[in-house]
């Protein structure tokens, strides 16, 4: 089998007009990036407001292990199965940061003959949009130590400024610094320090825009820091929002790509899936929804995290009402939940894939908490062997009620996924789904993030110390008691223990630390280590990538 950049490059491409014709999105509303990628302008769609609504499906997967699951493969090879049995469809994904890129090597399109294309540009710089949202927040950040140096008029304390840099890039030396050193002319000294662009919370209101005015009104929301006497300072008294809006007028507009068999995909936005709710922009699933009567999007991480948020956050807000969700697991990953090292997962190994199936049940049984039919995907690996399979199946029919269709699209493309593409057509055309979030609006903090540890993770109970109790009252307090919870936690684990493989339940969730994200219109609740900034490995992947002779990029993938 060749390697995902083998086949990517030796795919052809068809010119991004073909491929928006596709979809039935007009030329007039096509901003062409070179000749395979192109901005859509929706306000360009004849009548696209009226449109009915296709049919939503989420890709989530089992709890992730480094053995893989292979979510953005099984979304993309979805949507080539669906378009083969003539289902008209649209796929939506998360724009890759290029943080990763050179830390270990990999890229976030795909893989096998189930890729979107062209996987170089999506993977490196693409069109742009984090680097106009990596200026849209650092504007703000200029503006508000500009304001501190020209008297701070809005009496910010500088102790406590809430808003940080960020960049796009894995760069360890920028987690804590010292801004302003340097004399009297630089300003007021402070600490302060960098996030990775995904991490801004810029980004996580881009994703849940439903558009420009409301993207701004958003932004104008975000809580920058306080004064002496506590009341908090938005970025709307700082006058910043309209320049950081201008910025980002562009971005705004979904990417426009294919598959390697040209499905249309909208490949937008790339929140962090801790800090921030992890999936692609709301403005893309809604157009995606407009143009195709089948949508397959990915959320990150596993269900716990990745599905969750999907639904309370995303979903909520925006009124998306999935018909079905994909839960992906690969053998491999079974049985390193039932308890095998890495090393030995190319031997069958049916007492530990059923030990390891505990993992996969909780999920299945949490996505159906939320009114959404399921149905398992199995990414196979050529490792995987028949009795595996059988036992798979036999489980999630007996034990779960739910279909387990074994998937070759990394092998085959669509075709490899025919299988999975009728049943869930038949799941999601079977007037199952109900959606409902977990819980409702109104209801304390408190109890929706126990609601969430209880209902999904499968824990006892949430501790916090006094001054982290203090911190949900002051939010509630302050009128921001009806947004919905974004966890940070270990994504290897129901248990904020990232060694805890399997199903653990009765644990304790502990509650570190509540962010505002007034603007995104959430809570983060940290329970657990979570990294805003990552850092490169010993040996980063960007050691060995060059240009070859050819004008080819070597290494990166
Ligand atoms: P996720 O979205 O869950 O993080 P990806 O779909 O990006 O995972 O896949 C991660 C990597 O695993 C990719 O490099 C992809 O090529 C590889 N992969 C996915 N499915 C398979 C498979 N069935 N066999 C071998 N490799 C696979
Ligand atoms: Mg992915």
């Amino acid at each position: 089998m060749p390697t995902d950049i083998e086949i990517a490059r030796a795919a052809t491409l068809k010119p991004i007009a073909a491929i928006a014709d596709r979809a039935g999105i007009p030329q007039e509303a096509l901003n062409p990036y070179g000749k395979f990628i192109a901005k859509v302008d929706t306000s360009a769609i004849p009548d696209f407001a009226s449109k009915p609504d296709g049919k939503l499906i989420l890709v989530t997967a089992i709890s992730p292990t480094p053995a893989g699951e292979g979510k953005t493969t099984t979304t993309v090879g979805l949507g080539d199965g669906l378009s083969r049995i003539g289902r008209n469809t649209m796929i939506a994904l998360r724009e890759p940061s290029l943080g990763p890129c050179f830390g270990v090597k990999g890229g976030a399109a795909g893989g096998g003959y189930a890729q979107v294309v062209p996987m170089e540009q999506i993977n490196l710089h693409f069109t742009g949009d984090f680097h106009a949202i990596t200026s849209a927040h650092n504007l703000l950040a200029a503006m508000i130590d500009n304001h501190v140096y020209w008297g701070n008029a809005l009496a910010l304390d500088t102790r406590y400024i809430a808003w940080r840099r960020v960049m796009d890039m894995n760069d360890r030396a920028l987690r804590s610094t010292v801004s302003s050193l340097g004399g009297a002319s630089n300003g007021f000294p402070r600490e302060d320090g960098f996030d990775i662009t995904v991490a801004s919370e810029v980004m996580a209101i881009f994703c849940l825009a439903k558009d420009l005015p409301d993207l701004e009104e958003r932004l104008g929301r975000i809580v920058i820091g306080r004064t002496r006497d506590k009341r908090p300072v938005t970025a709307a008294e700082l006058k910043a929002t309209g320049a950081m809006s201008v910025l980002l007028k562009d971005a705004v507009m979904p990417n426009l790509v294919q598959t390697l068999e040209g499905t249309p995909a909208f490949v937008h936005g790339g929140p962090f899936a801790n800090i921030a709710h992890g999936c692609n922009s709301v403005i893309a699933t809604r157009a995606a929804l407009k143009l195709a009567d089948y949508v397959v999007t990915e959320a990150g991480f596993g269900a716990d995290l990745g599905a969750e948020k999907f639904f309370d956050i995303k979903c909520r807000k925006a009124g998306l009402k999935p018909a079905a969700a994909v839960v992906v697991a690969t053998v491999r990953a079974l049985k390193m939940h039932g308890g095998l090292a890495k090393d030995s997962l190319v031997r069958e190994d049916l007492a530990a894939l059923e030990a390891g199936l505990a993992n996969l049940a909780r999920h299945v049984e949490n996505i159906r908490k939320f009114g959404v039919p399921p149905i398992v995907a199995i990414n196979h690996f050529t490792s995987d062997t028949a009795a595996e399979h059988d036992l798979i199946r036999s489980f999630c029919r007996n034990h779960l009620g739910v279909e387990a269709v074994i998937c070759r699209h990394w092998a085959e493309g669509g075709a490899g996924a025919e299988e999975l593409a009728n049943k869930v057509v038949a799941l999601a055309e079977g007037g199952e789904a109900d959606f409902a979030p977990l819980y409702p609006d109104v209801m304390p903090l408190w109890d929706k993030l126990e609601t969430v540890a209880r209902e999904i993770y499968g824990a006892a109970g949430l501790v916090a110390d006094a001054k982290v109790r203090a911190r949900f009252a002051e939010l509630e307090g302050a009128g921001h008691g009806a947004l919905p919870v974004c966890v940070a936690k270990t994504q290897y684990s129901f248990s904020a223990d990232p060694t805890l493989r399997g199903a653990p339940s009765g644990h304790m969730v502990p509650v570190r630390e509540l962010r505002l994200s007034a603007g995104a219109g959430f809570v983060v609740a940290i329970c657990g280590d979570i990294m805003t900034m990552p850092g490169l490995p010993r040996e980063p992947a960007a050691e060995r990538i060059h240009i070859d002779a050819n004008g080819q990029i070597e290494g990166l993938f």
